[in-house]
């Protein structure tokens, strides 16, 4: 069994972008630059927002938090993202989710300039990803494909079980792992919570990636001896014992299911710090004029 190591890979691909940072510097050009909003003080939220700044600042990226109080109206939002889309000086830019339950989701993402959704949960990013156009795909799908692309896993002709069908990661995943492409090129069966019998598909798959939220769920019963595991999940648990007050859990029982795998990413050291590895390539790629061109190109010569 070998430990996909988010860790290692994420620092190898933001050494790769501080590389192309200072080439960018050094031939005249300014240093990208993301910003992200973060509405209200959600813990969890506050910390992942904190780890995307830290990481633009180790890559030589500029970078521009704005907090917001919790009871801003929807307009007032908008207001701020408008702002955001007009702001030349600004490359690419996120709006941490969740947002407080008087603001539309849908409305916000709705808002954001598609060609600065570095987060890319814009609908035109969905669709365009959809379709294999030039397009950010979200940060944790985009990770999970570097992190099979790094480790040579081979995927075409395998069968992939994803279990979750969020828009945020199941559902891209399972299209991605479809698509005409390596990573890609899989079987895909998308399990949800109406499905019954999940073992029977599970059983089945050379490629499991849960997104689910729910600890230690799958169980190594559920497993097939040599399919390689994907845990995205991240839960929170209440522990005295940590400095924190909290553990991290992945959807996965990592000690028996490790026992049984060919590969596994780890939680914590997987998934999650390559979604911000993700992220900043999005946003270095949005800051490449040739690349935002093809993004906001919708003629046909294009695709
Ligand atoms: P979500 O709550 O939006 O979606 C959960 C999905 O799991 C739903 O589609 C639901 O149908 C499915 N599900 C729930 N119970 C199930 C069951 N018993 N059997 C099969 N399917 C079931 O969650 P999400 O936003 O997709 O996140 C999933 C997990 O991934 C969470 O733990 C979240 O914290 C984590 N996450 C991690 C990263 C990262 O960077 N590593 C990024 C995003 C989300």
């Amino acid at each position: 069994m070998q430990i996909l190591d988010g860790k290692k890979l994420s620092a190898e691909i933001k050494a790769e972008i501080a590389d192309t940072v200072k080439k960018m510097v050094l031939s005249g050009k300014k240093a990208p630059h993301l910003a992200a909003i973060l509405v209200g003080n959600d813990g969890a939220s506050r910390t992942y927002v904190a780890s995307k700044v830290k990481s633009c600042e180790e890559v030589g990226f500029k970078s521009t938090l704005i907090r917001l109080e919790s009871d801003i109206t929807q307009n007032e939002l908008i207001t701020q993202i408008n702002q955001l889309n007009n702001d030349d000086s600004i490359d690419g830019f996120i709006v941490q989710l969740p947002l407080p339950k008087h603001i539309d989701e849908e409305k916000i993402l709705l808002a954001i300039a598609p060609e600065k959704d570095v987060d890319g949960f814009h609908p035109m990013n969905v669709g365009r990803m959809t379709l294999h156009l030039p397009s950010y795909i979200s940060a944790t799908p985009k990770g999970i494909l570097e992190m099979l692309n790094r480790y040579n896993i081979e995927t075409e002709g395998k069968h992939c079980v994803v279990i979750g069908r969020s828009n945020i990661v199941g559902l891209p995943m399972s299209l991605l792992m479809q698509r005409r492409s390596q990573p890609g090129n899989c079987t895909v069966t998308i399990c949800h919570s109406k499905t019954n019998d999940l073992s029977k598909y599970t059983l089945e798959a050379d490629i499991i990636i849960a997104a689910l939220g729910k600890p230690k769920f799958l169980t190594a019963d559920m497993v097939k001896p040599g399919a390689v595991v994907i845990d995205v999940g991240i839960t929170r648990v209440d522990d005295a014992s940590t400095k924190s007050g909290f553990r991290l859990y992945g959807d996965v029982d990592f000690e028996n299911v490790s026992k049984k795998c060919s590969f596994i990413s780890p939680v914590p050291g997987g998934v999650g710090l390559m979604t911000v590895a993700s992220l900043l390539q999005n946003t270095l790629s949005a800051a490449n004029e040739e690349f935002y061109k093809k993004t906001i190109d919708f003629s046909v010569d294009n695709i």
